[in-house]
Parts: structure tokens; C-alpha cells; sequence
């Protein structure tokens, strides 16, 4: 769909968010790509200073999977790095069928919108319910 590199990240990352293993014990799981450096994320019961800081509503502040990954990535990459880097956003979610999972929304929030802008980076693959979305 968007190269054999991405389609294998994204199938890894959909079967990491069904399973909710040791390493992603969340629903929804990130990603940052950028040459042979690859770093996720994950949405977290918790909360952070950088949630906060791009969050208008000061309720809502446990970590989001994007918010999670930009902070991890920002160790391994600086802003040029970034600007050309893919951010990649997944969940999962039971289809109607009450068996069988699909892709689930994951259409970035306006606070993530904020980080991920800030964060200057512009190639964001997510999913909107429907298509998965690829913005570049
Ligand atoms: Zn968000």
C-alpha cells in the first residue's frame, strides 16, 4: 500500500495493538521511520508535561501515542531528520461482526496536531475510520 517498508511496519504495529503485548501494552501504537532508525510509541495511562503543554484542555493530558513517540524520537533524530521522517499512527478495533479486528480511527487530535507540527513533521500515515490516510 505504501511500500513494502511501511506495510510490514504497519501490519507489525496493527498485530501489536490487537495482542497488547509486554512491549505495547496499549491500544494505540506509533511509529517514527527514518532510514534504518525506527522508534514507537504508545498511548499511556499516564500523564506528561509535554501532553500538557499542547493540550488546550488541562483535563485531558495522559500521554498519546504520538505525543509518546515524537518525545522518544526527538533522542534519535534532530529537526531535519524529522522533517523528513513518517509518522505512523494505528489501533485497532473489534469490526461489527463482534470477531474479527480492523483498523480503528486514528485521525491525530488537536493536541497531537500541535506536537506533531512543532515536531516539523509533515508525512503522517493514519487511519480515519474508512482509508488509511497518507499525508506528505
Ligand atoms: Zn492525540
Amino acid at each position: 500500500m505504501f511500500g513494502q517498508k511501511y506495510d510490514s511496519i504497519i501490519r507489525r504495529m496493527f498485530i501489536a495493538s490487537v495482542k497488547k503485548d509486554k512491549i505495547f501494552r496499549a491500544s494505540v501504537i506509533s511509529c517514527i521511520a527514518y532510514k534504518k532508525i525506527t522508534v514507537f510509541g504508545e498511548n499511556k495511562n499516564k500523564t506528561s508535561t509535554v501532553q500538557h503543554k499542547y493540550s488546550k484542555d488541562s483535563s485531558r493530558v495522559h500521554i498519546h501515542a504520538e505525543i509518546d513517540v515524537i518525545t522518544k524520537a526527538k533522542q534519535f533524530l534532530d529537526k531535519d531528520e524529522l522533517a523528513k521522517a513518517t509518522l505512523i499512527v494505528i489501533r485497532h478495533k473489534l469490526s461489527d461482526d463482534d470477531v474479527t479486528y480492523i483498523y480503528g480511527n486514528t485521525t491525530p487530535c488537536s493536541t497531537c496536531r500541535a506536537a506533531i507540527n512543532d515536531a516539523n513533521i509533515v508525512k503522517v500515515i493514519y487511519h480515519d475510520g474508512t482509508n488509511f490516510v497518507f499525508e506528505e
